[in-house]
């Protein structure tokens, strides 16, 4: 049964999160259109990545996005010259952390990864700097054992694209102190997002229900029946889905998902999680979806 969390509903206690500077840690789908909404909102943000050409990647990236919004009417010219003028990309750990008064990792789904990144980060990082985990499904809790101050690392799950999707799911580990839990609270509103918090839980509230869906879909085409394109339009024209489920985990990509899904599935135990022989097969072959050009859809 759901208990509250440390401000319940509307009453955040605190009038803002007090969060200036943020470092983003790895410049991959989600770390880069992080330090994009954070830098539009009127935050310094530095992104930084192990591989110097995905941060590469992932800078030219942002300014595409800008200017695409720009072109649309969406953003105005000065917005976007001002969040680029905000943000930096370094090479450097020490350079992205310090400073900072939020670092959020969004590495590779694999805890011990998470684990050594944040213990990295915090080894350099000020001894207030609230630490967050973009993890879709991994414990908050296990994350948190081994740092020196486990209070201050909090879930901030945002969804893909991040300058597009209004939500972000922010979870209490265990150890989550409420100053961190109400900083997070802030700071997502800062961003004008929607949040909503969640007990520290497999899978969270959206994966947990979210890749249900995707996987059953996965075993429809593995059995043959219906294409990805009926089984998506099927979603979309009859249950009013903005996007089916083999889009949208194409969206993902192939690679998140199978690890998702073998985390709830050790973690829940419930079949409905069983990755379907046909996503280990597609990541097997390196059809990861939109970023390999390839998934159940072709992309350019
Ligand atoms: P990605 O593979 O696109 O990017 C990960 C990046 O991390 C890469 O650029 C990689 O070079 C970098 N990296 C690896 N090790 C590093 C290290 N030690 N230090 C710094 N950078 C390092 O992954 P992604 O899709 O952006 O996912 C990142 C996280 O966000 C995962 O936890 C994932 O579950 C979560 N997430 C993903 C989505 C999505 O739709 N892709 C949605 C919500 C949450």
């Amino acid at each position: 049964m759901w208990t509250g969390g440390p401000q319940g509903g509307d009453g955040l206690s605190v009038g803002w999160s007090g969060i200036g500077r943020v470092a983003v840690i790895g410049a991959g789908t989600m770390g880069r259109g992080i330090a994009q909404v954070a830098a539009m909102a009127g935050h310094a943000a530095a992104l930084y990545d192990v591989d110097a050409g995905q941060l590469e990647r992932a800078l030219a990236g942002i300014e595409v996005t800008l200017d695409k919004g720009v072109r649309l009417g969406k953003v105005a010219e000065a917005d976007s010259d001002a969040a680029l003028a905000r943000l930096e990309g370094t090479g450097s750990l020490r350079e992205a952390v310090e400073g900072a008064e939020l670092v959020i990792e969004a590495v590779p789904e694999v805890m011990a990864l998470k684990k050594e990144v944040l213990a990295g980060v915090e080894a350099v990082a000020g001894t207030g700097t609230y630490l967050a985990t973009n993890t879709s499904s991994l414990s908050i809790g296990e994350m948190a054992a081994g740092l020196r101050r486990p209070g201050f690392l909090v879930g901030l799950h945002f969804f893909n694209p991040v300058h597009i999707m209004p939500l972000v799911e922010v979870v209490q580990g265990v150890e989550t102190n409420v100053r961190t839990c109400n900083a997070a609270l802030w700071f997502v509103k800062g961003l004008g997002k929607e949040s909503i918090l969640v007990h520290d839980s497999p899978g969270f509230a959206t994966s947990r229900l979210g890749i249900v869906l995707g996987l059953e879909a996965i075993r429809m085409v593995e059995t043959g029946v219906a294409s990805p394109e009926d089984i998506d339009k099927a979603m979309v024209l009859g249950y009013r889905h903005p996007m089916g489920p083999l889009r949208l985990t194409d969206l993902v990509g192939l690679d998140v998902r199978l690890e998702i899904a073998r985390h709830l599935h050790a973690t829940l135990g419930s079949d409905a999680f069983r990755p379907p022989a046909l996503l280990e097969r597609m990541v097997a072959e390196g059809r990861l979806g939109k970023k390999s050009g390839r998934g159940f859809y072709e992309w350019d």
